[in-house]
């Protein structure tokens, strides 16, 4: 926070005086006992040749913040964490199915395999983790609640269809949670597979393959004669190498709950990913409001586990009750400071739930623009016709207002739904529908997560009303 003067030059191991000499040219006339805020610091120590690194307040409650910074030489190789996506029927679950019982890790072939919301594989003696709900509700969801547990997407596009609306939405979750995309391009047996039509399809999309200059990986697979699935593990590996994959297996552990639920016999069941540190039975966790003691841990394969390493996926029982999938979960060593984090976390979800999350809204645009806080206006544009959202796109890209920009992350044909809502959440955008409605789900959703929808028949006048929120010129009739 703001210091004095006098506080401030201590710091510096400066004089007071050659401080508030300092302030003078930049309009600043202080005294030794006068506050001054971080800005002003920031510039005056510059001028003595120094970086001022400013720490929020630290929460504790807030375990997602809680990170020791690992050594080097503590860092290990770790799994990478992959996701499916692609358009219903285009062969998700088939693909998972195939890689699951074709590539079992290690010391467990034999075992029964268990559906615990993630599994691993392993190939060329390396692990890959792979979670299994295809689609992109279980990817944003865990976004829209701070989880980026995703290091790869695999966009599954079937060769006999080609580039569809949710392969399309696909692309943008992928693309606005900055994860590389693999194109798995399926159904390779079909007598009319055209892969080099999905190839053309995506190029419009920014993924150019690399055989035509591009950087992006294109896999011709059969999700159900097996072709192509080697090489599609191999290039999962391939650029996971090339993201240099690490973690601390030498501490206690955290990472997410992928998923969790209330079983009549073994009480809350969750499934956490471990993404750093290792768990161990016996662990005392905060996961989301939650303190328990790890009871027991099952693998994949239905096998009790003690010890769980990073990217590894597990179930856990000992908890309390049952966490949200995208609840973030640490292990403490110390349980009554464990039990008060929980409880603070409680209270705070509370707090929150009553009021009001902060989200982008066009009533607010300008004052966040001034303050800084935005300098791109997120939006997704749901149009009646392709047409009329491609002209949407193109008028609303050239705005630039005092240097704040209109940023498209996703345009598409159709009602507003409720993946829109998520990804809006995650991205903190807000939603144009030109000619369309939202569906009475995604209405319920939006209000929830508190995004913006407006709805407009007439495209200079959604273009209009995004200018004059950012000029702050909106008229507050809404
Ligand atoms: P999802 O909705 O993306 O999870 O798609 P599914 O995995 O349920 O597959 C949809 C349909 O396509 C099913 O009938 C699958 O048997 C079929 N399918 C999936 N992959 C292939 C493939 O590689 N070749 C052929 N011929 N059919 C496939």
């Amino acid at each position: 926070g703001p210091l004095s003067v006098g506080e401030f030059a201590k710091l510096l191991r400066k004089e007071a005086s050659e401080v508030i000499r300092k302030l003078i040219p930049i309009g600043v006339m202080a005294t030794i006992n006068q506050e001054i805020d971080v800005d002003t610091m920031t510039l005056v120590a510059e001028e003595f040749g120094v970086t001022v690194i400013y720490k929020e307040e630290f929460d504790e409650s807030n375990i997602e913040e809680i990170e020791e910074v690992d050594e080097k030489e503590n860092l290990q190789e770790r799994p990478p964490v992959v996701t499916i996506m692609g358009h219903v029927d285009h062969g998700k679950t088939t693909l998972l199915d195939k890689i699951r019982s074709t590539n079992v890790t290690s010391g467990e072939a034999g075992g029964i395999t268990q559906h615990i919301g993630a599994y691993q594989v392993e190939i060329s003696g390396k692990k890959i983790t792979f979670l299994d709900t295809p689609g992109h509700a279980a990817f944003t969801t865990m976004r829209a609640r701070g989880a980026e547990v995703t290091d790869i997407t695999i966009l599954v596009v079937a060769a006999d269809d080609g580039v569809m609306p949710q392969t399309i939405e696909a692309i943008n979750h992928a693309k606005a949670a900055n994860v590389p995309i693999i194109v798995a391009v399926n159904k390779m047996d079909k007598l009319d597979a055209n892969p080099d039509r999905i190839k053309q399809q995506l190029t419009e999309y920014g993924l150019v393959p690399e055989d035509w200059g591009g950087d992006t990986i294109f896999v011709p697979v059969s999700a159900i004669n097996g072709e192509g699935m080697e090489d599609l593990l191999e290039m999962i590996l391939l650029v996971s190498e090339v993201q240099e994959l690490k973690a601390n297996p030498d501490k206690r552990a955290r990472g997410v709950v992928i998923e969790a639920e209330l079983d009549k016999g073994r009480g809350a069941v969750a499934t956490v990913l471990i993404q750093n540190g290792t768990l161990k039975v016996g662990d005392g966790i905060v996961a989301g409001n939650y303190f328990g003691k790890i009871r027991a841990m099952i693998n994949d394969h239905g096998r009790r586990v003690k010890v769980a390493p990073p990217s590894m996926p597990v179930e856990i029982l000992g908890l309390p009750d049952v966490p949200s999938a995208g609840d973030p979960f640490m292990v403490f060593d110390d349980e009554k400071k464990a039990r008060a984090i929980a409880d603070k976390r409680n209270q705070k979800q509370r707090e929150e739930e009553r009021g009001a999350k902060t989200r982008v809204t066009l009533d607010d645009l300008f004052k966040q623009i001034q303050e800084g806080e935005v300098k791109e206006l997120n939006v997704i544009i749901k149009a009646d016709v392709h047409g009329s959202a491609e002209a949407m796109r193109g008028s609303l890209e050239k705005i630039d207002i005092e240097g704040a920009r209109v940023k498209i992350i996703h345009t598409a044909v159709g009602a507003i739904t409720e993946s829109d809502i998520i990804l809006a959440s995650a991205s903190n955008a807000v939603i144009i529908g030109f000619n369309v409605r939202p569906e009475p789900n995604a209405r319920a959703t939006a209000e929830q997560e508190k995004v913006e929808i407006r709805l407009h028949r007439v495209i200079y006048k959604a273009i209009e009303e995004i200018e004059a929120a950012m000029k702050g010129l909106l008229d507050p009739e809404f």
